[in-house]
Parts: C-alpha cells; sequence; structure tokens
C-alpha cells in the first residue's frame, strides 16, 4: 500500500505522516533526516525554536530529498506583522528554500495580536514565499476569531493529540470547518507506548506499541509526526501501510483518553 496523503482546504496535498525533529540537535538533524527521506517519509516538521532548521536544511538539498515537504513555525516572540517577515525570510534561509510547503503560527499567545500575525501568513502565502498556512495550538475561540477576522481558513491546526488526549471537541469543530488536525507528541512522548491496552492491540497484529499509536492516528483522519532520531524506530514509525485497525481496536483506543491527560503545555496559558 503507498503511503496516504490528505487533500487541505486550499486544494494542496501533504503526506498523512511525517517526521517530526523536536529536540534533535542541529548537527544530527541532516543525517536524522536523511534516513527518514531514504525510508519513505516525504514530510519534515521543524520550527524556529528547535534551532535546527540549517540541518534539515542540509538533508532536503541532496538530490534524494527532491519533492520532500516541509513545515516550519513562527516562534512566540515574532506575533507583529514585520517580525513575522523577517523571522520567515530567515527560516527559509536556514532551509536553503525559496519557498517551503507549510508555515505554522506555533502558539497563539493569548496576549497577543495573532490575529494581525495571521494576516501577515496570509500576504506570505499570496506572495508565494509559502504553499499552504496554518496554525498549531490553536483553541476553538483562537481559531474562530482568525476565521471571522480575514475569511480564511486555516489549512492545519497541529495540536497536541494521542491516545491519552484525544480533542474529540477540538477535532470536531476542525471537521466542521474543514480544517486537517494535524497530531503532535503522538506517541505521547513515549508515554503512550507503554499502555498495556495499546501493547495487547500490538501483540495481536503483529506489530509493535508505536506503528499501532501511529496506524491509530492514520485510521483516524489524522495527520501524524512521530520524532526519533533512533533509524530503526524511524522505519518501524513508517512501515505501517500494511494493515489497518479494527471496530474492537479503536473502541478500545477510545477508552484511553483523559481529559487530563496533557504530556505538553496547555495552550490557554502558554507563552
Ligand atoms: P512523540 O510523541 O513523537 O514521541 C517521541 C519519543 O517517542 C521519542 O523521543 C522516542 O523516545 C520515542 N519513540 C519514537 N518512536 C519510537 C518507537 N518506534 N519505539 C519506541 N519509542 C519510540 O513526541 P514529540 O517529539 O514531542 O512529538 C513529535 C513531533 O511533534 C515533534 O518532533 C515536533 O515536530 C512536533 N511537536 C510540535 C509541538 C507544537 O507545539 N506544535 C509540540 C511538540 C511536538
Amino acid at each position: 500500500m503507498d503511503q496516504p496523503y490528505v487533500t487541505l482546504n486550499d486544494g494542496q496535498t501533504l503526506p498523512q505522516l511525517g517526521l517530526g525533529v523536536f529536540k534533535v540537535p542541529r548537527d544530527e538533524a541532516a543525517s536524522v533526516v536523511a534516513t527518514a527521506v531514504e525510508t519513505g517519509y516525504r514530510l519534515v516538521d521543524t520550527a524556529a525554536i528547535y534551532g535546527n532548521e540549517s540541518g534539515v536544511g542540509v538533508a532536503l538539498r541532496s538530490p534524494s530529498a527532491a519533492g520532500v515537504a516541509v513545515t516550519t513555525k513562527l516562534w512566540n516572540d515574532r506575533h507583529e506583522p514585520n517580525a513575522a517577515r523577517t523571522a520567515l525570510r530567515a527560516s527559509l534561509e536556514e532551509l536553503g528554500r525559496a519557498s517551503i510547503e507549510l508555515y505554522l503560527i506555533h502558539w497563539p499567545v493569548q496576549t497577543s495580536d495573532y490575529v494581525g500575525t495571521w494576516k501577515a501568513l496570509i500576504e506570505f502565502r499570496e506572495e508565494g514565499l509559502v504553499r499552504s498556512i496554518g496554525v498549531s495550538n490553536f483553541t476553538i475561540e483562537n481559531l474562530s476569531r482568525i476565521i471571522d477576522a480575514t475569511g480564511v481558513v486555516p489549512a492545519v491546526n497541529q495540536i497536541e493529540l494521542h491516545p491519552g488526549f484525544q480533542q474529540s471537541e477540538l477535532r470536531a469543530f476542525h471537521a466542521r470547518h474543514g480544517i486537517a488536525t494535524q497530531s503532535w507528541s503522538p506517541l505521547g512522548q513515549g508515554a503512550a507506548l507503554k499502555m498495556p491496552l495499546i501493547g495487547a492491540i500490538a501483540r495481536k497484529h503483529g506489530k509493535t506499541p508505536a506503528q499501532i499509536i501511529v496506524r491509530w492516528h492514520l485510521d483516524c483522519g489524522l495527520m501524524v509526526i512521530p520524532k526519533s532520531i533512533t533509524a530503526s524506530r524511524i522505519q518501524e514509525n513508517f512501515y505501517l501501510f500494511d494493515f489497518v485497525l479494527d471496530e474492537e481496536d479503536l473502541a478500545t483506543i477510545a477508552s484511553l483518553d483523559r481529559a487530563d491527560g496533557r504530556v505538553g503545555p496547555d495552550p490557554a496559558t502558554f507563552g
């Protein structure tokens, strides 16, 4: 089975599965991304704050990485149109790209003028500097504000989402508005791999817990960006196009959701 792609609300397509590189040191990023590209990944998720865009850029310049899509993100201290433009220019420079496939506002920062920042991203798209624009960690209220103010619906909202924190209310809002949900910390930063019920489903399918969880994201229609720096795990997290979960598995994983299951910061207060 080929890897799946999703069509965004602006008509562009992106791979449903990508590699996340949070906490990957700059000098390791090139080889980690090269391993992922060799494995078949066609999407890499980085951010200005990760400090590794230049390493990602080295791997992306290789001929074997032609056609690989990249996401990067605007950091919290750049919520102002001119600052955002300077930040995007710096990211493009680091990545060695004239344009990128997806640019996200990293966090809303509740006290910031994130509506003004969203207007700047709309301009960047019109200028061809970025192909698609979206946000990350936006709440329903944050999304409603930028949509009401501009009429432009983000293509993607990248949010914390894993079996222990499934975000059904926000996902339902996304579905109503045609926003693709992209799961960050899809493995719960490793914690979800240790859940006994995930282990049981893995044994049933002859797969690993990581493969069950990444497959769950795909089967739920979510975009997903698991992170690893280990070649065997980068491969393991990608080799899952030969099975699907059944109704019983999906019901079991649905039961693992917890209202207090966050492993990362809360967008209501972060930044
Ligand atoms: P994750 O849920 O992907 O877990 C990563 C950890 O799981 C790794 O460090 C590794 O220890 C372990 N792991 C991965 N594959 C494994 C395997 N096959 N077997 C055993 N263990 C395995 O956590 P993450 O890195 O926090 O999230 C993934 C990506 O999401 C990040 O790299 C980043 O790109 C993105 N992210 C975005 C935000 C945001 O605010 N937008 C926040 C956090 C992460």
